[in-house]
């Protein structure tokens, strides 16, 4: 495939390369031919870095027969802008990019965003850490990797790495602590876990974002109330059935099945941590059995009320005998 070689783009992107300088990396085709450019946008902030909140890298490839054919325009790693303002800027520079079918129209894209960012210039984004938005007085910081947090969220975050960085330190062999001479902990953006660094002290002097101060106590309302209980009465009946993983039940495990290998429990079980030995075979025939015959024989369990679990608990191993007999009392009957 070869290009031809149009001098207005080589112009275009020679001029480019003079304002922009090392902000602008040209991609070029064996021969030495641009295809496509690339640069970070920033808002104009008058290169103070520091009041830059919002950042966006914009692609611009260059077809063959550009500019007579429009060029394709990506927006890349926006920070600090929400979804509505990255489509807006999308939509725009590809009207921009049809109305200057024919001219060099790179510069005038570069313009567009750099527009867009200044007078979007405060991060509409949430702090990841609380999940609130950014109100007028919040302290906030900004990382270098373009993410925002609360300084106090922020403060919290580094604050607990450290800690667990300490823990993890704590719990390695005293003779790898010699050896290894203690490297400082190294903080991760919550967000794309790129190394940061943060002045602990301006953060942690920083209140807590007013969302979070505002924030209604919680309630416990009716409706939580009656959820608790449903979800009560679902606890305690997965828990008969040997769902509920009971850890101390589970450390114990070994020792329940050398000492009371065949010991049948003759009532409810006290706790799980009898059940789960034999509990989870039995289980199986049983819910099998019930599936094979579908829901009825459930009914028949519910009729019976808390009996009815007590019943084919006490008696395992007859309980499929019994099992079976309501079902076909129940398949009788119909
Ligand atoms: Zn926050
Ligand atoms: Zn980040």
């Amino acid at each position: 495939m070869s290009c031809e070689v149009d001098e207005r783009v080589v112009d275009e992107v020679e001029a480019l390369k003079a304002i922009l300088m090392d902000e602008l990396v040209v991609r070029t085709n064996e021969s030495g031919y641009p295809v496509a450019v690339e640069t970070v946008i920033f808002p104009s902030t008058a290169d103070d870095a520091m009041q830059q909140y919002v950042r966006l890298t914009l692609e611009v490839e260059l077809p063959t027969g550009y500019p007579d054919v429009v060029p394709t325009v990506s927006l890349r790693n926006p920070r600090g802008l929400d979804d509505s303002m990255i489509a807006r800027i999308d939509r725009e520079t590809k009207e921009k990019c049809e109305s200057y079918r024919g001219q060099a129209v790179i510069y005038e894209l570069i313009e567009l965003v750099k527009e867009h960012l200044t007078a979007s210039n405060l991060p509409c984004c949430q702090c990841a850490i609380c999940l609130y938005g950014f109100r007028e007085g919040d302290h906030f910081t900004k990382t270098q990797c373009y993410h925002y947090f609360h300084s106090h969220c922020l403060a919290c975050h580094v604050t607990s790495s450290e800690k667990s960085y300490q823990e993890e330190l704590d719990k390695l062999p005293a003779w790898l602590r010699v050896q290894q001479p203690q490297s400082p902990c190294q903080v991760l953006c919550p967000v794309c876990r790129e190394p940061i660094k943060c002045d602990m002290e301006l953060l942690s002097s920083a209140a807590p974002p007013l969302d979070v101060e505002n924030a209604r106590q919680f309630e416990l309302s009716d409706e939580l109330r009656s959820l608790q209980k449903q979800m009560a009465t679902l606890f305690s009946y997965q828990k008969r059935r040997g769902g509920i993983i009971d850890p101390e039940a589970e450390d114990s495990k070994l020792l329940l099945v050398t000492d009371t290998p065949e010991q049948e429990p003759e009532d409810d079980p006290p706790g799980p941590s009898l059940l789960l030995p034999q509990h989870p075979l039995h289980q199986h025939n049983s819910t099998s059995g019930s599936m094979a015959s579908s829901f009825p024989s459930r009914g028949d369990w519910r009729r019976g009320g808390r009996g009815g679990f007590r019943g084919r608990g006490s008696s395992s191993s007859h309980r499929n005998k019994h099992g079976r007999r309501h079902h076909q009392a129940a398949a009788t009957s119909r």
